[in-house]
């Protein structure tokens, strides 16, 4: 499809201000000077990268989606098509495990629902505010959940639902079922233990 077609359906769905042509990629990749994106938009939310994925799939627009962008290398100056960035940063406190005692809430775990988007140092935060253990499956503070599940053999460990979407349909999937370049993570359960 057209660049200017391609523009024309993501900005008049997704927002004229939120869609943007030749963006300069050095601000959301790590390893990348000069290139730009053809089309960009930053998802903020799980329903708005839902929706972008929806949305460049029903009309076949070539798509990258990026985390926290620093694993990603650009070649060449362009990368044609749509580019979303997933900043889709929300963790959400799902289920909590204790025993209610006299005076206090014995608080023992959380489990918790993290966006893809979320970066480690987000996580970090998470687990200092709400009082929790710290845990061994951190990686580098930039880079986010999403970019590393694929790549870091921990997560089978820790996750316990995996929200995944492919071909405009959004389910849960167990670790072994999950196929790179396919799936695409939308969020991770995972628990926590109270310190
Ligand atoms: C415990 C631990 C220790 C680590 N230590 C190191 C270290 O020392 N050095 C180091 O370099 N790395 C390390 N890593 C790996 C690093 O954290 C990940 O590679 C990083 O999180 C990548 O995230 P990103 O968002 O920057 O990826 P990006 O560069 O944005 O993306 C990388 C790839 O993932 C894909 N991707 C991004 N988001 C999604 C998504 N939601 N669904 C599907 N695919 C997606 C992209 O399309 C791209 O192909 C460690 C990870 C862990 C868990």
């Amino acid at each position: 499809m057209k660049r200017d077609r391609a523009f024309e359906i993501l900005s008049g769905v997704l927002g004229n201000l939120r869609v943007r042509q030749s963006e300069k990629l050095k601000y959301h990749i790590f390893n990348s000077t000069n290139s730009l994106a053809d089309i960009f938009f930053l998802a903020t939310s799980q329903k708005e990268l839902i929706k972008a994925l929806d949305l460049s799939f029903k009309n076949k627009i070539n798509t990258t989606l990026i985390g926290g962008g620093t694993k990603t290398f650009i070649p060449g100056s362009k990368v044609r098509g749509f580019v979303i960035k997933n900043k889709a940063n929300s963790i959400r406190v799902v289920s909590i495990k204790g025993k209610v005692g006299k005076g206090n809430i014995g608080v023992e775990k959380i489990s918790a629902e993290i966006d893809s988007g979320a970066t480690f140092e987000d996580i970090n935060r998470f687990i200092s505010f709400q009082n929790l253990k710290p845990v061994d499956w951190l990686g580098p503070l930039q880079g986010t959940v999403g970019g590393a599940v694929f790549l870091e053999p921990y997560f089978k460990e820790v996750v316990e639902k995996i929200k995944v979407w492919e071909k405009g349909e959004v389910f849960e999937v167990d670790f072994p079922e999950l196929k790179n370049r396919k799936h695409i993570i939308i969020s991770i359960t995972c628990s926590f233990e109270a310190n």
